[in-house]
């Protein structure tokens, strides 16, 4: 399966910053490890240009990015002290979503290890996102003419706010969002479809709330591509989840969604979105398993092409 990732464009934070932007190369090590991509199938992305970025973002907050010309109020709202790494990062991981759409677009599954920016509002970022890259490689595809209509799956704990608002009035794009609805963001947006749960849900609350989304959200959106937000951080291990999902929660939640896809034909982009366990490496098994579920969801529908082929089917 083709992964893209942007790890090495390391982005400098103070020491104690909570950000655990380790994850990324631990989660490229674990998928090379695992033989996930074959020859030439990690890649790294290339950065989306100014004229992606402004399809979703407003010309001045794009300059200000670039110039580092933000206010101090308006970096702290993002979480991240600015840099030109900063600006190069934030472009690359969008890249890698609409790569990994491209990918996806021909082969069915691919994986973004990065991404999932979904607080990046058109004119300000918060919450660690500077663009948002599921809107910009949405409209990407869309632009090249490879799709008419995209459907975001959204099931970060934290609403994808940034998305909803940069997407809102536009009925190619169907957002869904499962989220806490107890957590960061404080004021939501609206979504073509949200799903607010309580703190402490469960495996079984959770994953009845998925199906029900996604059974409400898939036919409507009639979309020719996913791209899915696979967050870690519903997990109850998370600091700050405040649900209680366990890991094999999350991967019946990546099964659901991915297997509702498949049965409609809709090609899959996921992308990792947030993650904040006490323990970074529960965040990266979480992370995996998604990539890895799609991997094999990959493998298997290549093998029975391979078998129909044989059969001269
Ligand atoms: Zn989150």
């Amino acid at each position: 399966m083709k992964a893209f990732y942007s790890d090495h464009f390391v982005l400098p934070l103070p020491e104690g910053h909570r950000f655990p932007m380790v994850k990324y190369s631990m989660l490229r090590e674990r998928v090379v490890g695992d033989g996930i991509c074959g020859p030439g199938e990690l890649r790294t992305p290339r950065a989306v240009t100014d004229e992606e970025i402004l399809r979703c973002h407003a010309p001045d907050y794009l300059k200000r990015v670039v110039s580092g010309s933000l206010t101090e109020k308006e970096m702290r709202r993002i979480g991240f002290p600015w840099s030109e790494r900063m600006v190069e990062r934030s472009r690359r991981a969008s890249g890698g979503t609409l790569g990994a759409c491209l990918a996806a677009l021909e082969e069915g599954f691919a994986a973004n290890l990065a991404g999932g920016t979904h607080h990046a509002f058109a004119d300000r970022g918060e919450g660690y996102c500077v663009f948002n890259d599921s809107a910009i490689a949405a409209r990407a595809v869309q632009d090249a003419g490879l799709v008419e209509r995209v459907v975001v799956i959204d099931t970060d704990v934290h609403q994808g706010n940034g998305t909803a608002a940069i997407l809102s009035g536009d009925k190619s794009v169907f957002t869904f969002s499962i989220h806490g609805a107890k957590n960061f963001p404080f004021h939501k947006e609206v979504s073509d479809l949200d799903a607010p749960l309580p703190d402490g849900t469960d495996d079984t609350e959770f994953l009845a709330a998925l199906a029900e989304g996604l059974e409400t959200a898939l036919d409507p959106a009639d979309a020719g591509i996913a791209i899915y937000l696979a967050g870690a951080d519903p997990f109850e291990g998370d600091r700050l989840g405040r649900l209680s999902v366990t890991k094999a929660g999350l991967a019946e939640r990546d099964r659901i969604v991915l297997e509702a896809c498949r049965e409609r034909g809709i090609p899959v982009a996921i992308t990792m979105a947030g993650g904040y366990a006490s323990n970074v490496e529960d965040t990266v098994d979480i992370h995996f398993q998604s990539i890895r579920r799609a991997a094999d969801m990959l493998e298997r529908s290549l093998s029975a092409d391979r078998q129909g082929t044989a059969r001269g089917t």
